[in-house]
């Protein structure tokens, strides 16, 4: 595969952080045909979360930002189902023809297969850009038994000089066609189970789940590019947002409760309240502490570093926003 020096060379400088598993899938990630035996060709979709027409949406005061993948139907069971579908019609039409769906969880290389499928090229942010509809877009496919004429078309790099995504990228997690996960607000809100190192914690922002600021960005998804149709409903926002004083609150049934139908309810309860300290402290220095809404996140950062239940690291962490604000709270 075109990108598997790349890929390699990325985990060996230890890109990829603490998700072990993407070195230990690399070997499979690389020859598809150890997941479906005898895989002679594989079909790749891709669907629409969001157009270059949607608007990224207002997020209040005092909540914390979802990336916009994750703001409606659970990804994982929406394309599994529709791909489930197309196995079965596969295996109708060619019986004896075997198949395995793949979004996200199979050891797969989507964006690889994306390419060699004529679905765009790979962007400096590392995301697959579709010259048409742009990146909001999810990657899945099926891997199949039956013969298949490849793709011929390749689509070439549109990137040119742009460099707005490397600009913008508030942690400096990008270098052309290289994202450093263990520096980028994606990883470190959803993979990260570790403490996240202090350096980085101002350029999270004000994100609790995700980040979209290297998409928002990119000239593919601006609306200027033409209107491109709809996306796909299931994926139409539900919770773009959520308060980060009730995070701060939250039990497990709280947090089951709050993700129950997205694709969030991966997310652990403990990141999910330590993401919401370090928003919430952010939060506060861009409102200044004498806001409404800094008050609601300050009591909820004492409540946190008071509560001789929670964790100790949780505690510290919020304890600390705490003392940084303090000296300005009236
Ligand atoms: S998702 Fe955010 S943090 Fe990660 S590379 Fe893009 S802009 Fe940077
Ligand atoms: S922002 Fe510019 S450099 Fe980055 S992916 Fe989009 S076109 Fe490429």
């Amino acid at each position: 595969m075109r990108h598997q020096a790349e890929m390699r060379a990325w985990l060996a400088q230890g890109k990829h952080g603490s998700m072990a598993y993407l070195a230990e899938h690399a070997d499979l990630k690389a020859d598809p045909s150890r997941l479906l035996e005898g895989a002679a060709a594989a079909i790749v979709v891709a669907d629409l979360y969001a157009t270059r027409n949607d608007e990224a949406g207002d997020v209040p005061d005092g909540h914390g930002r979802v990336a916009r993948y994750a703001r409606g139907g659970d990804y994982h069971k929406v394309m599994k189902k529709r791909l489930h579908t197309l196995c079965d019609e596969l295996g109708a039409r060619w019986p004896g023809a075997r198949t395995r769906a793949f979004v996200d969880t199979a050891p797969v290389h989507e964006r690889e297969l994306a390419l060699a499928a004529g679905l765009g090229w790979v962007g400096k942010h590392t995301l697959v850009i579709h010259p048409r509809f742009g990146s909001w877009m999810l990657l899945g496919g099926v891997l199949t038994t039956l013969e298949l004429d490849p793709c011929e078309q390749e689509v070439a790099d549109h990137c040119g000089s742009c460099t707005r995504c490397i600009d913008a990228c508030p942690t400096d997690a990008i270098t052309p066609y290289s994202v450093d996960a263990s520096r980028c607000i994606s990883y470190l809100t959803i993979e990260r189970r570790e403490p996240i190192p202090s350096e980085l914690e101002h350029g999270m922002g004000e994100w609790l789940f995700g980040c979209d600021i290297c998409q928002e960005v990119c000239p593919h998804n601006s609306p200027r590019m033409g209107d491109v149709g709809k996306a796909n409903n299931a994926y139409a926002t539900d919770r773009a947002s959520f308060d980060l004083a009730e995070v701060m609150k939250w039990d497990e049934d709280a947090r089951r409760a709050a993700f129950a139908k997205s694709a969030m309810k991966r997310a652990k309860l403990g990141m999910m309240k330590r993401n919401a300290v370090i928003a919430a402290g952010n939060a506060i220095t861009r409102l200044g502490a004498e806001h409404e809404q800094s008050r609601r996140l300050l009591e909820a950062l004492g409540g946190l570093a008071d509560d001789a239940g929670e964790d100790g690291e949780l505690r510290r962490l919020a304890a600390e926003a705490l003392s940084r604000h303090r000296s300005t709270m009236g």
